[in-house]
């Protein structure tokens, strides 16, 4: 409802303002409308091409760095486009670049990847795709919303290109592989992507959430928070269920340390800070009356800053070394991996694109108070020193959700294989929004 309002009033202003000049800064609120009605303009022309885009690379989700169709796939709209694009960047990253005079350089980035999930929204779009992961075949699923990015990557390229006469510069349009195992922007940086093409002075990225669709949100500082992968292998003895005293039991180490070391959280953290442990997955043995050798956890460690983060695997080491201690075990083998620093907006830049934002969308604008627990190798890119706003649209039926929250029942948000973002109001918030927060840095003058 909230999104059809905000449209309607868009429909209304492009229908006064058509073919009206429209410049960039937004001088007043009618400057605003002009702007947001010829993005509107570019967007309706180009919609259903989205849509049908969209739902392909639903359909055909890839695991990170296996993303070769959907690079491939981008690749190809951008260079009907006019941009200039080279691909493999990274592995299966690829970099279009349209220079448009004088200017700022700016990234829009898009993910490319998936997750190893097996759909269940149930829409005529699902996935059934696989791929291989570690070796096993698995159902991929694009579970976080990445396919919505891509979709609103492209047209916000293209409405830009439709209004190339209003701004100057160079749009450095990036699709981004591996953003969830980690490991991504890391190989882009390592494959010269700061060095084989221009730096650029801003960066933007956009990431969907539970949140319903028609809203955006974002904030200065410390967006979302770090993140480090662990795996713990504890290596016992193994025998017959029957006899666990002529073993040492891995599985009962396995299940300590996961008891155990949320005292690491609720103890060792300040209580004050946001910090998480979680394990997500445990594998050993495979029959009831086998004690196996091995038992290996997997999880992740999560905060907003460099002491608790650290704290944090500190602790999670500690407990699994006490652990096999305790069994007479030997050292398990601990490997602390994909690590992610927080993603920090750009002080200047948040208040520059947020004022933008605000005034374009009003009370469905809105300032994030606290950052978010999800992490993001978008930080990188920030690392390497592009000041940046990464910031977030909502996805979801609000109808449905305020339902849900009646019933209390949680609504399935990113990661849950019912995960289902409304694509139209959803694409079309996060062109919306992407094109201005753009649009405001590359103004003509
Ligand atoms: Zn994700
Ligand atoms: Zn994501």
């Amino acid at each position: 409802m909230i999104a059809f309002g905000f449209r309607l009033l868009l429909a209304v202003a492009c229908l006064a303002l058509a073919q009206a000049a429209a410049p960039l800064r937004p001088a007043s609120a009618a400057d605003l409308e002009t702007t947001k009605a010829a993005i509107q303009r570019s967007l309706d022309v180009q919609y259903p091409r989205i849509e049908a885009l969209y739902k392909d690379i639903h359909a055909h989700p890839e695991l990170g760095f296996q993303e070769t169709r959907t690079a491939a796939r981008l690749a190809a709209e951008m260079r009907a486009l006019g941009f200039e694009v080279t691909e493999s960047v990274g592995r299966t990253g690829i970099v279009a670049l349209y220079r448009n005079g004088p200017g700022p350089t700016v990234m829009v980035r898009t993910e490319l990847d998936a997750l190893p999930l097996l759909e269940k929204t149930g829409l005529p779009y699902a996935s059934t795709f696989k791929q291989l992961l570690r070796g096993v075949e698995t159902p991929v699923m694009h579970a976080c919303g990445h396919d919505i990015h891509m979709a609103a990557w492209v047209a916000a390229a293209k409405v830009l290109i439709d209004m190339k006469d209003e701004w100057s510069g160079t749009l450095m349009f990036i699709g981004q592989p591996a953003e969830e195992g980690g490991g991504g922007a890391r190989a882009m940086l390592a494959d010269g992507l700061f060095t084989r093409f221009p730096k650029p002075d801003y960066g933007f990225a956009l990431h969907v959430g539970p949140a319903p669709y028609g809203y955006v949100s974002y904030r200065s500082g410390v967006v979302n928070s770090t993140a480090d992968g662990f795996s713990i292998t504890f290596t016992g003895k193994g025998g017959h269920g029957s006899r666990p005293h002529t073993t040492v039991d891995p599985v009962m180490m396995a299940a300590r340390f996961i008891v155990d070391v949320q005292s690491v959280v609720s103890l060792e953290k300040d209580a004050n800070r946001f910090g998480v442990v979680t394990v997500g997955a445990v594998q050993a043995g495979n029959a009831g009356n086998v004690i196996p050798d091995t038992a290996t956890v997997r999880g992740t460690i999560r905060s907003h800053d460099e002491p608790t983060r650290a704290r944090l695997i500190e602790g999670v080491e500690r407990t699994a070394r006490a652990v096999a201690t305790m069994a007479g075990a030997g050292e398990p083998e601990i490997r602390i991996s994909g690590s992610a620093k927080a993603v920090v907006n750009d002080a200047t830049l948040a208040q520059r694109s947020g004022a933008v934002l605000k005034r374009a969308f009003g009370d469905n604008a809105r300032q994030m108070r606290l950052p978010s627990s999800a992490s993001e190798d978008y930080s990188e890119f920030v690392a390497a020193g592009v000041p940046s706003f990464y910031f977030g649209i909502g996805g979801l039926d609000p109808k449905q959700m305020a339902e849900a929250s009646a019933k209390k029942i949680p609504i399935p948000g990113n990661h849950s294989p019912e995960f289902a973002p409304i694509p139209e109001p959803t694409i079309r918030t996060g062109v919306q929004a992407m094109t201005l927060v753009v649009l405001e840095v590359l103004r003509k003058n």
